[in-house]
């Protein structure tokens, strides 16, 4: 999963209607400039340090960032902003999204500094491992394709997402901060196989293809909470992107859009409801915040 992720995003730039998938920052400017308004808000109430940076985790074409950064900037924030790609295809869109960034290749490489960091459909492009059992799962080549060595009921985890949420956790709880991780996935650890890919916009067999398709799988934020709680965080319940959008006010960013440009009302009525409708992205998707002990908890989390 590793290695076929790791060619497939360094190959294109797999977002949008003639790519393989599109992601929230992508269908609104909305998105983005929510988790600019929470960010700064929260910024603002910690007493607005001066050297806290912004950081980003698998930034996409550098859409978020880009509409994060103009609310954040609006709100008085100047600190740095510091992208993890590893994609250099998508680091070139990013920079013409976000020309002032500093791009790294590892979580680990970021600033000793307060974080305001956010994550989204990062930690689903982890690897994930499967175990049957005590046994783990392995890809066998068989008939001149792939194929899994054993079936069974499957247990899955991710050593590669928790190490990530741990350096970021531990940042946050040594230096103040507070990250915000949005992903599909679910809010307690459950048995099952969630691996999956994508291409084109459909569902295809995971096996086929090999680093040409986009693999995903659900993220276990139970595993995650747990990971961030040891390393000295304080972590939010886990909400709905749905949820988390209307609370963060959504339809009052839309409805100002609106006024300022009436000809957009039919093109933002669909945006918010592909982000917020629970039969779209607004209930599979979900939010959690960590932040330092220090700092406040973010808006949009029931506390
Ligand atoms: N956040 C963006 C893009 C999501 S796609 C959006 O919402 O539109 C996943 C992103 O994570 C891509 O930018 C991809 O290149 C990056 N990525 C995947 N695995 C990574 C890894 N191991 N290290 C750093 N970036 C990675």
């Amino acid at each position: 999963m590793e290695a076929c992720n790791a060619y497939y995003y360094s190959t294109r730039d797999p977002l949008g209607r003639d790519g393989d998938f599109t992601t929230a920052p992508e269908i609104s400017q909305m998105f983005g400039e929510l988790v600019g308004a929470a960010l700064a808000d929260c910024w603002k109430r910690a007493g607005a340090p001066s050297d806290a940076i912004y950081a980003e985790l698998g930034p996409g074409r550098g859409t978020l960032a880009a509409d994060a950064l103009r609310v954040l900037r609006a709100a008085g924030f100047e600190g740095e902003v510091h992208l993890v790609e590893t994609s250099p295809v998508l680091r070139e869109a990013q920079s013409k999204a976000v020309p002032e960034a500093i791009w790294h290749d590892g979580l680990a490489d970021l600033p000793v500094r307060p974080l305001l960091l956010v994550a989204n459909e990062f930690f689903d492009a982890l690897p994930v491992r499967h175990f049957v059992g005590v046994m783990e799962r392995r890809v066998m080549i068989a008939a001149g394709g792939l194929a899994f060595d054993r079936d069974g009921e499957i247990i899955e985890r991710s050593p590669a997402r928790e190490e990530a949420m741990h350096t970021v956790a531990t940042s946050v709880a040594q230096c103040g901060g507070v990250a915000l991780i949005v992903d599909y996935g679910h809010e307690k650890s459950a048995p099952g196989d969630t691996l999956q890919a994508v291409r084109g916009h459909r569902y295809v067999p995971v096996l086929v293809d090999a680093g040409e398709q986009d693999l995903t799988a659900h993220v276990d934020f139970e595993a995650l909470g747990r990971v961030a709680r040891e390393a000295g965080s304080t972590v939010s319940d886990v909400v709905t992107q749905g949820d988390w959008l209307n609370s963060l006010g959504i339809g009052a960013r839309a409805a100002s859009l609106a006024t300022a440009n009436p000809k957009r009302v039919p093109e933002l009525e669909k945006a918010v409801d592909r982000l917020c409708h629970e039969e779209q992205m607004g209930q599979l998707f979900k939010v959690m915040a960590i932040h330092s002990p220090d700092w406040p908890a973010p808006a949009g989390f029931a506390q």
